[in-house]
Parts: C-alpha cells; structure tokens; sequence
C-alpha cells in the first residue's frame, strides 16, 4: 500500500514528465476567484477556463456511447503514469481545480456507482491522511459516468472541511458506521426514478486520527435549471458543494452572485429538514 507521501512524490515526478498537465496546475495560482459569504459558509468561485469539458461535458447516453473513453488504459495520455492499488489505476488529474488533485480510477471499464466501493474509499481515506477521497454520482457531476472513478483533493482546499456552517443537508456517517452496509441503508431512504441505479448523491470520505467519517450530500437534480450555453455553464459536482464553485467561462464568473450560489444549492440539494425528515420515516 502506497504512503501519502509516496503519492505526492509521484505528483510531483508526474508533473516533471509531463508539461501540459504541469502547466494546469501552474495556471491555477493565477485563476480569477470571488469570494461569497453564504450564511456563513465560505464560498469560492473560481474562473478556470481549462475546466469547460468537464462542465460542458454531455453525459447523455448516447454521447458517452458515441466517444472513447478517457479513463480506460488504451485512451489515456502515453504521458500520463499510474500507481497501481487493488483494482485501480492512482492518477494525477490533468484537468485540475485544486493544488493536488488525484483521480482513481478503475482498471477496468465499469459503470459509476458506489455500490460495493466503500471500503476502497474509506482505506484510500486512510492512506491520504490530509485529504477527502470523494464520489460523484453518474448524474451528480462525473463527467465519465461509464467508467468508475474517485478523486482526491487536501481537505485544507475544500471549505467543507474547514468546520463551517454548510448551506445544505447531508447525512454522516462515521468511525464504525462508515460502512457499505450503513451507506446502503442511507441510499435506501433517498428517492431514486426508475432509470437510475442508485439515488442521485455526492459522497466524501476524510479521516481524523484514523477514524473514518462519510458525508453523503443527497441531490434533487444535476444540473441547476439556469444551466446551458445560453444561461450558466456551471455543472456542479462534489467540490463545488464543497464550496470551490467552478466557472469555466468569464462571463458566467462576472454574473455570478450570492443569488445564483444559493440557487444552486437549493436547487441541487436537499435542505438538513428534509433529509431529518426522511431519516425519521424509517424510525
Ligand atoms: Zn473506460
């Protein structure tokens, strides 16, 4: 099993070897950022033009049909090197939002979705001390729904993880209740429409002193209804309601507001009543 610090050594020998991606990552110290106050959540929205494939990505079914996969071992950069663990290839992240940013991806091509991951995300949490290992759902962000993946960010990047106030409900679930058996019991009580595999759902996985703990941030829809090349090309994912809000295009950067970042959290969440309320049902 690789240590953190193997890991980050092979971020940083990765982006020796590969400029492109390491040009990525040199780039976001000089992105365009606004900050918002939202009922005391801290929020950052960042201008990253290098992100607008994965927000403007279509993940319908036949778009994913009709392209290769970017995530499979014959469709990757010949650049691009890996660590292998268990089933998965450990990359870094070409397409970066935050400072460190992994992907780990699957060896073999298999849809998005949690079922049966939970003890990977909860031992790759253990392995990265001081970073959240994090799920999106197919239709919750994952611009590659057909293929499994996680990613990996600091917690110290995500506001989420800086003890604050968070502007929408989740569930957690720590120390002997972060389990696959207690995620499924959690997935079981949120609504899911006949076409999905599992209810629409961010998840994060962090540990402190070894103990692991999993927020799951249940969602109403993918994408907030002002989406769209003529409104906002903003698709949020975990690290946006995380609260590091990704807008690819300037425009979209200039108009958005505390309005629209609530908007978006309303929309795409559900509220800390709501999923109480649901939680009571099952009592
Ligand atoms: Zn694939």
């Amino acid at each position: 099993m690789p240590s953190q610090s193997e890991i980050i050594d092979f971020f940083n020998r990765q982006l020796q070897t590969w400029p492109e991606a390491a040009a990525r990552f040199e780039a976001l110290s000089g992105v365009l950022t606004k900050q918002f106050d939202i009922n005391g959540f801290h929020v950052t929205v960042s201008h990253n033009p290098a992100r607008i494939q994965s927000s403007a990505a279509k993940v319908d079914k036949a778009s994913i049909a009709s392209r290769r996969c970017f995530l499979c071992d014959a469709n990757r950069p010949p650049q691009q090197q890996h660590i292998d663990w268990r089933d998965y290839r450990i990359l870094v992240n070409p397409y970066p939002i935050l400072p460190l940013h992994f992907t780990i991806v699957a060896s073999q091509h298999r849809p998005q979705s949690i079922s049966g991951a939970i003890a990977d995300m909860t031992d790759l949490a253990l392995m990265l001390p001081d970073f959240a290992i994090f799920y999106n759902g197919p239709a919750c962000g994952a611009s590659a729904p057909d293929h499994f993946h996680f990613q990996a960010v600091r917690k110290s990047d995500l506001p989420m993880f800086c003890h604050q106030q968070l502007p929408f409900g989740v569930i957690r679930l720590a120390g002997d209740k972060a389990t696959q058996q207690d995620v499924d019991a959690a997935l079981a009580l949120l609504p899911k429409s006949d076409s999905e595999t599992e209810p629409k759902v961010n998840i994060f996985c962090t540990t402190d002193s070894g103990n692991p703990e999993i927020i799951l941030i249940p969602r109403r829809r993918h994408r907030p209804d002002f989406y769209g090349e003529d409104g906002m090309l903003i698709s949020p994912a975990s690290i946006d309601l995380a609260g590091v809000i990704v807008a690819p295009r300037l425009t979209d950067f200039k108009r958005i507001d505390a309005a629209t970042i609530n908007e978006i959290y309303s929309q795409l969440c559900l509220s800390q009543a709501e999923i109480n309320s649901l939680k009571n049902e099952i009592k």
